[in-house]
């Protein structure tokens, strides 16, 4: 089922997500709730939708990147649902890139990003994950953990200067931001 994707200013997004039972996670009410959250990101061709997004104060969220009309530059990453998720930073490099947010909408902004990390979780049998991330794609997977911990990317923002709607961001900066993405994936891989 398509589910309601709140906005910033929803005081649910401000929320922090409650860890997942590893013996629920077999659960109807669960396993739903991962559909839902897979079914409303591609509906709105989000690049990844964490439940605190639709009101549910779980630890789980969806990814998956696959020639996205909202992102047409970031490399593909494969669906992945991530439960009680948990991120290792392993290096002090940091990349500057803009964000967008299907809770933000209509609006882009300069985040910093650690551009290589692990990702430890639970996949949606309870099987354990452990897996790195580089370049766009560990900023992806930084965002939307992030909102299980009621952080939104303009909290992120070193300077809010860079803050601009998806029409000035066509105008002004998205040419500059594709050469910048080319360049993150040829250094990084993805
Ligand atoms: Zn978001």
């Amino acid at each position: 089922m398509i589910r309601k994707i709140v906005h910033i200013g929803n005081p649910a997004l401000r929320q922090v997500a409650e860890t997942v039972d590893s013996d629920a996670i077999h659960s109807a009410e669960i396993q739903t709730l991962i559909d839902d959250l897979i079914e409303t990101m591609r509906d709105a061709n989000g690049a990844g939708l964490a439940a605190t997004q639709i009101a549910v104060h779980k630890r789980i969220c969806v990814i998956e990147v696959k020639k996205n009309p909202r992102y047409p530059y970031k490399p593909d990453i494969p669906l992945t649902v991530l439960i009680n998720p948990k991120v290792n930073f392993l290096t002090k490099d940091r990349i500057n890139v803009f964000e967008g947010c299907l809770s933000v909408p209509n609006m882009r902004g300069k985040v910093d990003r650690c551009p290589e990390i692990l990702i430890e979780a639970l996949d949606r049998k309870g099987k354990k994950l452990s897996f790195t991330s580089k370049g766009i794609s560990a900023g992806t997977f930084q965002h939307e953990l992030d909102h299980l911990d009621g952080l939104i990317y303009t909290d992120r923002m070193s300077d809010s200067s860079s803050l601009t709607t998806l029409e000035e961001f066509a105008e002004h900066y998205e040419d500059d931001f594709k050469r910048q993405v080319i360049s993150i994936v040829d250094l990084y891989g993805s």
